[in-house]
């Protein structure tokens, strides 16, 4: 059984209590590795060789780091195959799905290390003579990088390589049962140079470790991706120091399709769109509304794709839907599809697990219609392969509809008619809105979500500037 360790100041090491925890293949729900179990003591040693390694890492030009990065990147994809395999066994995913993940992964480390170079300062006109004023951009300090398990590969390193970028140090903490891609991109992180302690990886339970990094005053910068009531408690806790956040959070995305659009073509998007990684998303489409003069052929379609989806091991060649990731994640979509049900809903396909396999948590695609406005499925993040397909006629409503929520990660729409397209564009509160695109992250790009969504952006330009500090410089020159 494989076995691998915690990654501080440079080295692979075991925990300070010994301590492991078992990673468990939630297609065979087995254990086949294990990983050293941190606390708050291993927390704290990461925590001080990042800080130690701060000074110098800053001094580095970004071009000097830049290289470390690229290098970063390179060895990703050389070991794209292993990595992805990886992560199907911990995830669950499709392989082909994670060697997708890796990929990008890879090519977020390959983006930030060129965006490095373009820290750019500025020169401010002075409106009084004799004075010049200007800003430089300084790294915001040690981060604290915490991840989900459902992406966890490329979440935490769109934290790590920016980070790294500005000049940053960092200590990584991905969710307790995926540890492995966070601990393959650690390893090739050090096997392309990066000097001892500018990045470390500590795994454990989450409290303990999040409560070190939310109250140790070397933390200067906290980036999240998670859930929406971690976040929440997370900056509770960073009010006593002012600690700098980043939050990504949960979402619960509107998919909206206008009579103009083809539905068939559409439905094949959506049903692929919303059955990837099981529902398991953050920008997961999760509320179809459809305008009712296609509803119909667009339902029809989506139930014969979802029935022709082929579940199985992620491993195993042509499996399109992998298990869920947990059990109690299986137990919550049940939970969903019954309240669903009991306020008048009608299941067109699945909405229950499978039956064809003894191990693992494997679900059946499933969509639903005839939703009240009251169901769990329409006000709670369903996180789950759970299809609500709901009509409309009028574009005013549908978007004061798909507003209706606390969230506002993503939104997607469906439309060839670009009046509609802006006023949905516009007219829409979610951060990533996908206009006849339903895979719109990518690393040049600022991601991220508005309202209880998040705080902050992700990847582009944007994702740099959340680990840089701009710094006001004002000069009174000599007469
Ligand atoms: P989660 O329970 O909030 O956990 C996320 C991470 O936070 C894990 O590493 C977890 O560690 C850690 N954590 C839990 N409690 C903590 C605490 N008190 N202090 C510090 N860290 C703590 O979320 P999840 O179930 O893994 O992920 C699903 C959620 O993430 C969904 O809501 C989804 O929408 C959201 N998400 C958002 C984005 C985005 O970009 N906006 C992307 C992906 C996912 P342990 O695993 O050790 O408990």
């Amino acid at each position: 059984m494989a076995s691998r360790q915690l990654y501080i100041n440079g080295t692979f090491t075991d925990s300070v209590s010994g301590k492991r925890i078992p990673v468990v293949n939630p297609a065979t729900e087995e254990g086949f590795a294990e990983v050293s179990q941190g606390g708050r003591e291993d927390a704290k040693r990461a925590i001080a060789a990042a800080a130690a390694a701060m000074p110098a890492w800053m001094k580095l030009t970004a071009y000097d780091r830049a290289k470390i990065l690229k290098k970063t990147a390179d060895l990703i994809r050389e070991r794209a195959d292993q990595f992805a395999k990886d992560m199907t066994m911990e995830q669950g995913k499709p392989v082909a799905e994670s060697k997708g993940e890796v990929m990008q992964a890879a090519d977020t480390f390959e983006w930030f290390a060129e965006e490095g170079k373009r820290v750019y300062g500025s020169l401010i006109p002075n409106s009084l003579p004799g004075k010049r004023h200007l800003t430089l951009k300084h790294p915001v300090g040690v981060v604290a990088a915490i991840g989900p398990w459902n992406f966890p590969m490329t979440l935490l390193c769109r934290k790590i390589a920016p980070a790294l970028a500005a000049g940053c140090t960092v200590v990584a903490k991905p969710a307790s049962q995926t540890p492995l891609s966070c601990l393959n991109v650690i390893q090739c992180l050090h096997d392309a140079g990066l000097p001892a302690g500018c990045a470390n990886a500590v795994i454990g339970p989450a409290a303990e470790i999040g409560d070190e990094f939310m109250t140790n005053p070397a933390v200067k910068k906290v980036s999240f991706t998670g859930s929406t009531a971690v976040g929440k408690h997370l900056m509770r806790q960073a009010a006593d120091s002012v600690k700098r956040l980043s939050l990504e959070l949960g979402g619960h995305a509107p998919f909206i399709v206008f009579p103009d659009a083809d539905p068939e073509v559409v439905a094949k998007a959506a049903v692929i769109g919303k059955f990837r990684n099981n529902g398991q998303v953050c920008i997961s489409p999760s509320r179809f509304f459809v305008h009712k003069d296609i509803e119909k052929k667009f339902t029809d379609v989506a139930v014969a794709e979802a029935q022709s989806l082929k579940l199985g091991n992620g491993l195993d060649a042509g499996t399109q839907i992998g298990p869920m990731f947990e059990k109690k994640a299986m137990e919550n979509t049940v939970g969903l599809i019954d309240d669903a049900r009991g306020k008048g809903a009608a299941v067109l396909t699945g909405g229950k697990r499978s039956t064809k396999f003894e191990k693992g948590y494997f679900f059946e695609p499933t969509i639903l219609k005839g939703l009240p406005a009251d169901a769990r499925v329409m006000t709670e993040e369903p996180f789950a392969p759970v299809m609500p397909i709901l009509d409309f006629s009028k574009i005013d409503d549908v978007i004061a509809a798909a507003n209706n929520t606390p969230y506002g990660l993503a939104a997607y729409v469906f439309t060839n008619d670009i009046s509609v397209a802006f006023k949905m564009a516009e007219g829409l509160e979610a951060g990533i809105i996908g206009l006849n695109d339903p895979v719109p992250a990518t690393p040049q790009c600022p991601f991220g979500g508005m309202k209880e969504s998040g705080l902050g952006r992700e990847l582009g330009r944007e994702g740099l500037e959340a680990y840089l500090e701009t710094k006001y410089v004002s000069l009174k020159l000599r007469d």
